[in-house]
């Protein structure tokens, strides 16, 4: 059976830097990024990498970032035309998303990404409150979101939100009508983050010197459980801990790292995944933008090695870790995972993958609540899906 696979294009520059951003993006005038360069090293990446990916069908192209909706959708097409090119079995209704900021999508330009390509749109609104989009530091407000989300969904496109919940003094109701109010325009996803301090963000840094005020942990499980509730009570599904879908509607792209299945990443910072006899390979390109452009030029064509110019790190992952990988992604998912069928993926025999210690630890989970088997079939309770990451490393 050919594999599916999953493509992933990474656009390493923002507008601005939001204090609470880890992904690799740099502030950036759009007028100083070179489209067409950028879109010509995605290429020769391409050209190289394609061979480690051979004889799968690809399923799914996405855009992050960064801010790729800042791209010229002129360069953005070239490359959707160079990967259905290199991958001619992919599937007829490849999804192809780009991410996307208030502060450069409007009408026009929706219509110009679905015409280079784009056929789902995923805007990062985060707020429906000026006030908490001023500290999350964006340079949207929501008149400007309201704009991009009418854009986006006048195209005819799939349109996806994302929304941060959680923020210091919001109160759980706020965020729930947030939740409501998108997707009362006509979304058909939505994604629902908590804002997270990460280490290396200007918030890390206030909080480490006490000087950012946070959200109580009842109340960031109070404002999850009551967009739960609005979605739910509005058709939408649940299916991943921080995303909701109308029926049929799941983000395909981001289901796949769900399942475990490979993905070629491409672009400065980007990270891919393929298979190999041991396992798998996970690689992550250089964060420095330019060097990633000088360094595919002379990129040779192959797996992806460290050192190469272009790759940071090429991490071989042994089955165990894959499965591993497995329980703590796929438990995630509100069908939660078949652990017979992962451990048949990749290879490991059923007494490996149902080892004492692991059922052990299921049976204390299954005493505590925390975790639900069927068959083979592995679920996180609802009731406990805030504790997926923790529930899921027991059974590491
Ligand atoms: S726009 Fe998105 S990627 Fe860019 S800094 Fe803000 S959160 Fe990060």
């Amino acid at each position: 059976m050919t594999r599916p696979l999953h493509a992933y294009v990474h656009f390493p520059w923002c507008l601005e830097k939001c204090p609470y951003c880890d992904f690799v993006s740099y502030k950036t005038p759009r007028e100083a990024i070179d489209h067409d360069g950028y879109a010509d090293a995605i290429l020769r990446e391409l050209d190289a990498r394609r061979e480690a990916f051979e004889g799968h069908q690809l399923a799914s192209i996405f855009f992050g970032g960064g801010t790729p909706s800042l791209w010229e959708p002129r360069a953005m097409g070239s490359v959707i035309r160079a990967l259905l090119q290199a991958f001619p079995s992919a599937r007829a209704d490849v999804e192809i998303t780009s991410e996307a900021n208030p502060t450069s999508l409007d009408e026009a330009r929706a219509a110009s990404l679905v015409e280079a390509g784009i056929n789902r749109l995923s805007v990062g609104v985060q707020s429906l409150a000026d006030e908490r989009l001023r500290l999350l530091g964006r340079l949207h407000d929501v008149p400007m979101a309201m704009r991009a989300l009418s854009g986006a969904i006048a195209t005819g496109a799939r349109v996806s939100a994302d929304l941060i919940f959680g923020l210091p003094g919001q109160p759980p109701e706020e965020a729930a009508e947030h939740a409501a109010r998108l997707v009362d325009l006509g979304l058909d996803h939505l994604s629902a983050y908590a804002l997270t301090i990460e280490q290396g963000t200007r918030f890390g840094e206030l909080a480490r010197r006490g000087k950012l005020p946070l959200a109580e942990d009842d109340a960031i499980c109070d404002a999850f459980l009551a967009i739960e509730a609005t979605l739910e009570a509005r058709g939408l599904e649940h299916y991943e801990v921080s995303n909701y879908a109308r029926p049929g509607q799941p983000s395909r792209h981001n289901l796949g790292y769900w399942h475990g299945a490979p993905y070629l990443g491409l672009g400065a910072a980007a990270v891919g995944f393929f298979r190999t006899a041991g396992g798998g390979l996970r690689y992550r390109n250089t964060i420095d933008a330019a060097g990633y452009v000088t360094g595919t030029r002379s990129l040779a064509r192959g797996v992806p090695r460290a050192g190469d110019g272009v790759t940071q790190e090429a991490e071989p992952l042994d089955r165990e870790t894959l499965l591993r990988e497995r329980l703590m992604l796929g438990l995630r998912l509100a069908e939660g995972l078949d652990l017979d069928e992962a451990a048949r993926d990749l290879d490991i025999a059923r007494a490996e993958a149902w080892s004492r210690p692991r059922r052990r630890s299921m049976e204390l989970l299954m005493k505590s609540g925390g975790l639900a088997v069927e068959g083979a079939r592995l679920r996180i309770p609802r009731a406990r899906r805030l504790s997926t990451d923790g529930i899921a490393a027991r059974l590491f």
